[in-house]
């Protein structure tokens, strides 16, 4: 798309002279194209950007650019911090493990353990921790409540939720409630039908927390399930028995398994600081609400690979300078047909990637209340499906919002996927932070229409280093999500089309 820059370049500079008689002029939607979303996405998963990592160059680069091309097309600052304009700071902290120690006893006898039965990293620099293995199920109930006494135990909880619980707490859910109720460690039992390359490749990679969900000293990890297995043969159960009991019980207290561990770790802590980059568009009616268009930044950074690899860079094309490209397209086709009534926030977050980071610190600080935003709509993995897939709704079945948005899908010539299978990533993706405060939040498009699709992304190039531009063969789906996008804030930012009760 181009670049309408006779009414942007004078404003920017402040040389207008005149009064601006044009602003309401009809101009015709111009459709985006398959070239207009390559483009961005050509620079943002350029080698030179480094993957996009928070704290790196990466961040300095994306920013930048994500920053002025925003500018460019209209907008102003969104932090609404006179001190702080367009980006909001988000104080992370990094762990890496350096080394660890795992010591399982029974009656006071050290057990033989193989290298890959358990992965630990601590959440301090030194971090050791001793006591009894209990097993806990799930970790909590559904409302996310530990239930039984864990202080100072070694808990072994299930990676899975609940058969037929769709709305579980997370894994990162139950994790933090069982540190918060003094559980001294925090080991996840991994199914066989994940990867245990994949798990060893990312308690590698270390991980992130916002810096104010510190906690105590004490250690997470995970367990291969036939280990955990064995572990609760030696107390005389079975994982399997046990998890059948924690499935079926509504109260769940856990298994002491009678054996003792001696767990310690060192890790490397790194705290710094991340960014959101926040733009808006004014309304021209104050006071009237917001609607919110979000897109995560980040990526996994230069270090996919071990270093004698040749393509280290993750350069998260699909995941997410898509979704970031598509946002600056909508950007600048609205800034060239509005203003409209309600404000339009963009917002880029940083650490999605590191468990929607960026997106829960928001939540916490938003630049406006959250209660004033009309809908807000996420854009994640958007070039995944040609034009013609159907749109699917994440967070369809949750707002009184869907029959609106199905007809503005319909009024484009989209189908529409009215199922509800597309709910299943609504945990995954930065919406949820606002999804979970009671803001009516979705995540639209093509890209979770088609499951084949989505799978062969998922089981190929997703968070690898061939997530690369050049491997993007088709990007008419994201053209028709960006027009569907545009379409929607026209609607939703529009107080007579759409008034909020
Ligand atoms: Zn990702």
């Amino acid at each position: 798309m181009k670049l309408y820059a006779i009414w942007t370049v004078p404003a920017a500079l402040g040389l207008l002279q005149c009064p601006v008689v044009a602003q309401n002029t009809p101009v015709d939607l111009e459709p985006t194209t398959e070239a207009d979303v390559r483009e961005h996405i050509a620079i943002l998963a350029s080698d030179d950007f480094a993957g996009r990592d928070p704290g790196t160059i990466g961040e300095i680069k994306t920013l930048t650019y994500l920053s002025q091309q925003w500018a460019t097309a209209g907008m102003v600052s969104g932090t609404n911090d006179a001190d702080k304009p367009w980006f909001q700071p988000v104080p992370l902290v990094q762990s890496k493990p350096v080394s660890s120690s795992v010591r399982i006893l029974q009656d006071g006898k050290s057990l033989k353990l193989n290298e890959n039965d358990i992965l630990i990293i601590g959440t301090a620099p030194d971090a050791a921790v001793e006591g009894p293995i209990v097993f806990v199920g799930y970790g909590t109930d559904g409302e996310g409540k530990v239930l039984g006494d864990v202080a100072g135990k070694i808990t072994l909880m299930l990676y899975a939720t609940p058969e037929g619980t769709e709305k579980y707490p997370s894994r990162d859910e139950r994790r933090a409630a069982l540190a918060d109720a003094g559980a001294a460690a925090v080991l996840t039992v991994v199914p066989d039908s994940f990867p245990w390359r994949a798990v060893k490749r990312s308690i590698k990679r270390g991980s992130y927390e916002r810096a104010s969900d510190d906690r105590q000293p004490m250690i997470t990890g995970a367990v291969r399930y036939d280990f955990a297995e064995d572990l609760l043969r030696l107390g005389d159960s079975s994982l399997k028995a046990e998890s059948e009991a924690a499935q079926n019980a509504v109260v769940y207290v856990g298994y002491d398994t009678g054996l003792t561990a001696d767990l310690s770790a060192t890790t490397a802590i790194r705290r710094f600081t991340s960014h959101n980059v926040i733009g808006k568009f004014p309304g021209n009616r104050p006071g009237s609400g917001a609607v919110m268009l979000m897109g995560h930044w980040d990526h996994f950074g230069s270090e996919c690979r071990p270093p004698e690899a040749e393509d280290r860079i993750c350069n998260g094309a699909v995941d997410n300078a898509s979704g970031m490209a598509v946002l600056t397209e909508v950007a600048e086709e609205l800034g060239r047909l509005g203003p409209f009534d309600r404000d339009i926030y963009f917002m880029g977050t940083t650490a999605e990637e590191r468990g929607l980071l960026g997106a829960y610190h928001y939540a916490d600080y938003p630049a406006f209340p959250l209660d004033d935003i009309v809908a807000a709509f996420n854009l994640d993995t958007t070039a995944i499906a040609p034009r013609g897939t159907p749109v699917a709704t994440i967070g369809r079945g949750e707002t009184d919002l869907d029959d609106e948005i199905d007809a503005i899908s319909r009024s484009l010539g989209r189908e529409v996927d009215e199922s509800l299978d597309a709910n299943e990533f609504i945990k995954r993706q930065d919406g949820w932070a606002f999804a979970a405060k009671g803001v009516p939040a979705f995540m639209i498009g093509g890209s979770f229409a088609d499951d084949a699709l989505l799978q062969k992304f998922l089981r190929g190039n997703y968070h690898s280093p061939d997530d690369e531009t050049e491997n993007i063969l088709d990007l008419g789906g994201a053209a028709e999500d960006a027009d569907l996008h545009i379409a929607l804030v026209r609607y939703f930012a529009d107080t007579e089309k759409y008034s909020k009760e």
